[in-house]
C-alpha cells in the first residue's frame, strides 16, 4: 500500500501536530517544510539565511527555492514508499512541480486531505482571525517561534488565503480531497483523518 499525501490547512489549524500523528500510523515520514526551514535557520545554513528573509515576514519562500529543497527531500529512501508533506504545497506552481517531481518517478499523489478551521474562511482578517492569532501567539510563546508575532501572524493568514486557500479546489478537482473538521480535541481529530482516510486507501 502506498500513502503518498498532502495535508492542507490554514496556520494554527493544529496541521503540524496532526501531520506527525498521521504519520506515525501509517508509517510514512512527515515532511514539514516550515521545519525544514527551521532547521537550515538553526543551523545558519546558505538555505537557512535565504529562507529567514522571507518567513520572519510571514511571506512564502521563493518557489524554486522551496521545490528544490522538497525534490531532494523526496529522493531520500525512507519517502520512497510513501510520504506526508506539511506545509507543501502552497502555491499553484508548487503543485505543478510536485506533480513533476512525483511523475518522474511513476508515481502520483493518493489523498489530499485538508484540515478546516472557523479561520479557513478568512478571507479577509475578520473576528475569526483574532482566535487564531491568541492561538499562534500562546504557540509562539511555548517555542519561541521568531515568526508568531502579531503582524507576521496576519500576514501569514493573508498569503494563506491569498496563495494556498484556493490549492483545495484544484485538488477537489482531480478527486483527490478530502475534508476534515479540524475543531475539537487533538486526538478526536487524529480519529477523523484516520477514518477518512480509511476509508479512502483501505489502510
Ligand atoms: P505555519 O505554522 O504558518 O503553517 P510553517 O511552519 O509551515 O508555518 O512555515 C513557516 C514559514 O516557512 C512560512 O511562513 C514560509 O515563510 C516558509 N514556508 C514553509 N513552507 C513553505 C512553502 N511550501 N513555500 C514557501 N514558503 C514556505
Amino acid at each position: 500500500m502506498s500513502a503518498r499525501m498532502v495535508l492542507l490547512g490554514p496556520p494554527g489549524a493544529g496541521k503540524g501536530t496532526q501531520a506527525v500523528r498521521i504519520s506515525e500510523r501509517l508509517s510514512v515520514p512527515a515532511i514539514s517544510t516550515g521545519d525544514i526551514f527551521r532547521a537550515h535557520v538553526a543551523g545558519s545554513t546558505e538555505l537557512g539565511r535565504r529562507a529567514r528573509a522571507y518567513m520572519d515576514k510571514g511571506e512564502y519562500v521563493p518557489d524554486s527555492v522551496t521545490n528544490a529543497m522538497v525534490a531532494d527531500r523526496l529522493t531520500e529512501d525512507d519517502a520512497a514508499s510513501g510520504f506526508l508533506l506539511d506545509g507543501y504545497p502552497r502555491t499553484a506552481a508548487q503543485v505543478d512541480a510536485l506533480d513533476d517531481m512525483l511523475s518522474e518517478r511513476g508515481e502520483a499523489l493518493d489523498v489530499v486531505v485538508e484540515i478546516t478551521a472557523d479561520a479557513d474562511v478568512v478571507v479577509e482578517i475578520t473576528a475569526d482571525a483574532d482566535a487564531v492569532v491568541e492561538r499562534l501567539l500562546g504557540r509562539a510563546a511555548e517555542q519561541g517561534r521568531a515568526d508568531d508575532t502579531e503582524p507576521v501572524i496576519r500576514r501569514r493568514l493573508e498569503v494563506y488565503a491569498e496563495a494556498t486557500a484556493p490549492l483545495a479546489a484544484i485538488y477537489e478537482g482531480r478527486g483527490l480531497l478530502l475534508r476534515v473538521d479540524g475543531m475539537g480535541g487533538i486526538d478526536e481529530v487524529t480519529d477523523r483523518i484516520m477514518a477518512a482516510l480509511a476509508a479512502r486507501l483501505s489502510v
